[in-house]
């Protein structure tokens, strides 16, 4: 079984809205004084606080908050939990020796949702609208089809907008047929990839778009006054736009990962280093970085989930190694586009870089058949891609535009 979330928006009336402020703001309240507690008795008496001690909490909090009264226990359940998994995941890091990342208070800016962990009974769906408990029956806009059985509901906040989040539990996909099909990619600046077909998929138009009215909403943020109403809206705009931006950038992502995950049964990718590559004219490095982490994460879950092999190779050289022969390009700057060797390859940089990253992949099975065989290691190299791709000047394959 897997799971599948569904978001809709959510229109609540003027006083639906001021009650699912309150309510958030009493969450909020309420899971500081769970993180309070965690501290507490971690500092003071090194262990982790017990359900008894949360439970009493929650009944004097809602005997003295009279905006709690009326909250839902299971609310109250789900922050007590968002706390200990804040605690958890803070002990993890302390052992792995990563940075602790104390957990924090959060600002009304930074909380967003609440849970409610089991469906039907604090929010569930009554007729053409969501019943939310303590708020009452809030306008949907129903805009696709739920499939699987809805397991919990979150309410959620972005923006000034609100929306009901619904995790179903769906039976698994079943695993695509295999294509015996590979390709390697190079992850890029200049493009989103190239493979190692030669294909090239540009960052999509819409980057450039978005980072220049995320610079003029910035800009315009900067010019209100401090604490004031204007400045609360510039805020809300810019909010709106970076959900809008993470959206469309989601979208892209999942329609090339679903194309690749559907033509390749193996699908090669170097580990996303900090390069020091030559930087965008047009695109900053953290709307690069964000579309590349988006496309390699949905590329995975989609390849696990239809039985595919995504591999990651050691991005070491991937650029600087012949495709063909496995010699060294010393000098090779970051400017330089294209590459040739001694032995004849003439080879746009990328499209290089992506056999390279294939042949790193490909099983070792095979490669161990080459050795046996008595073949040198250079042949080996310049086996594998020819015999899987053919010519290697052929017009690129453009399956992934417009597709
Ligand atoms: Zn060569």
């Amino acid at each position: 079984m897997g799971y599948q979330a569904y978001q809709y928006r959510l229109y609540p009336n003027a006083q639906q809205e001021k009650d699912l402020l309150n309510l958030f703001a009493v969450a909020r309240h309420y899971y500081h004084m769970c993180l309070d507690l965690w501290r507490y008795t971690y500092q003071t008496e090194k262990r982790r606080p017990t359900s008894p001690e949360f439970e009493a909490m929650r009944k004097g909090y809602k005997k003295t908050i009279p905006a709690a009264k009326n909250v839902h226990s299971h609310v109250f359940q789900g922050l007590a939990k968002r706390a200990e998994n804040a605690f958890q995941g803070f002990f993890r890091r302390v052992k792995a020796g990563e940075k602790p990342g104390y957990p924090r208070y959060k600002s009304a800016d930074r909380f967003h949702s609440i849970e409610f962990k089991q469906f039907g009974t604090g929010v569930a769906i009554d007729g053409r609208r969501v019943r939310i408990s303590g708020i009452g029956r809030v306008r949907v806009r129903w805009h696709r089809q739920m499939a699987g059985v809805v397991k919990t509901a979150q309410i959620v906040q972005k923006a000034g907008q609100w929306f009901v989040v619904f995790t179903c539990e769906v039976p698994d996909q079943p695993e695509l047929p295999k294509t015996r099909q590979v390709i390697g990619l190079d992850l890029g600046v200049t493009a989103l990839f190239t493979t190692s077909d030669g294909a090239k998929v540009d960052h999509p138009q819409f980057y450039q778009k978005s980072q220049k009215k995320l610079r003029v909403l910035n800009r315009a943020l900067a010019r209100k006054k401090e604490g004031g109403k204007n400045r609360r809206k510039a805020k809300r705009r810019l909010q709106r736009h970076h959900h809008h931006i993470k959206n469309q950038r989601r979208d892209y992502a999942h329609k090339l990962s679903y194309t690749l995950v559907k033509h390749y049964d193996l699908i090669a990718l170097e580990e996303l280093k900090v390069k020091n590559m030559v930087r965008n004219k047009h695109l900053s490095k953290s709307i690069l970085d964000a579309g590349w982490s988006i496309f390699t994460q949905l590329l995975t879950n989609k390849a696990v989930d239809a039985g595919r092999q995504v591999i990651v190779v050691n991005p070491a050289y991937t650029s600087k190694t012949c495709s063909n022969c496995g010699a060294l390009f010393e000098d090779l700057t970051l400017a330089d586009r294209w590459v040739e060797c001694r032995c004849g390859l003439s080879l746009d940089r990328d499209h290089n870089a992506a056999i390279n990253i294939l042949n790193r992949a490909l099983p070792l099975g095979r490669r161990g058949e080459a050795e046996r065989s008595g073949q040198s290691r250079r042949k080996r190299a310049s086996e594998a891609p020819t015999a899987r791709h053919g010519e290697r000047h052929t017009t690129p394959n453009n399956r992934f535009i417009n597709s």
